[in-house]
């Protein structure tokens, strides 16, 4: 079972990372702010969480909460899942801990640490492919024709969160909510681990992260 959390301000390239990772051991990347987008669109979640998410701030636990056990509890989740956006709080943190310890779930969560200059560059630089979702950043992995997507051709775009003062209130609800959980998984003993991911292209800190995951496996049982 590979259970990955991702974890990280917003811009650390947890979205990124999970998508490697994710191609790269087979089991499903599941991200809370892609699942709230997809309902949002689908208009399955009103104006209520559209207008939250567009301010920065973040929506209910109950929903998040609820969201995320329903999508764990599909058969597809059985070799694992990369969590990505998720806990971001520590009523959402309990409420995973209590979920993986009533399974047997071992989880390995990786803080992708970064700069908080880089990251205000990242999120400024950051264009979407609507279509596809695939993400480029202006300064450090730009499409090879300006302003369209590599894959498909779509036009990309800066998502609507992206933009300053969004950006401000996003680290902001990181800083007074999303912290304190980093804190609470390393005092409660979760198995944490924490990368310098400021400096290194993708594929480099994916190395790394591969290489950490597996320092932290379970050692085989003794005969
Ligand atoms: P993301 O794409 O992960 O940056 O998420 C985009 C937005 O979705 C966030 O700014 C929040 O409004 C909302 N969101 C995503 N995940 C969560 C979560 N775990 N708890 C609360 N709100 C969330």
């Amino acid at each position: 079972m590979k259970a990955i959390v991702l974890f990280g301000s917003p811009g650390s390239g947890k979205g990124t990372q999970a998508k490697l990772l994710t191609q790269c051991l087979k089991v499903p990347h599941i991200s809370t702010g892609d699942m709230l987008r997809e309902r949002v669109r689908g208009a399955e979640l009103g104006n209520a969480v559209a207008e939250t998410m567009q301010s920065g701030a973040l929506v209910s636990d109950e929903l998040v909460n609820a969201m995320v056990e329903e999508r764990l509890a599909r058969p597809d989740t059985a070799d694992g899942f990369i969590l990505d956006g998720y806990p971001r709080t520590l009523a959402q943190a309990d409420r995973l801990i209590r979920w993986l310890d009533e399974r047997g779930v071992r989880e390995v969560v990786v803080h992708l640490a970064v700069d908080y200059n880089v990251i205000i560059a990242r999120l400024m630089g950051r264009r979407q492919c609507p279509r596809c979702g695939t993400l480029y950043n202006l300064a450090s992995q730009p499409p090879h024709k300006a302003g369209f997507c590599d894959l498909d051709g779509a036009r990309l775009v800066i998502r609507e969160d992206d933009s300053e003062p969004v950006i401000r209130e996003r680290l902001d609800s990181y800083e007074r909510q999303t912290r304190p959980v980093w804190e609470h998984l390393r005092a409660v003993g979760r198995r944490v681990i924490e990368l310098d991911a400021s400096a290194g292209t993708p594929e480099v800190v994916f190395q790394e992260i591969c290489q950490a995951i597996e320092v932290v496996q379970p050692a085989p049982p003794e005969k």
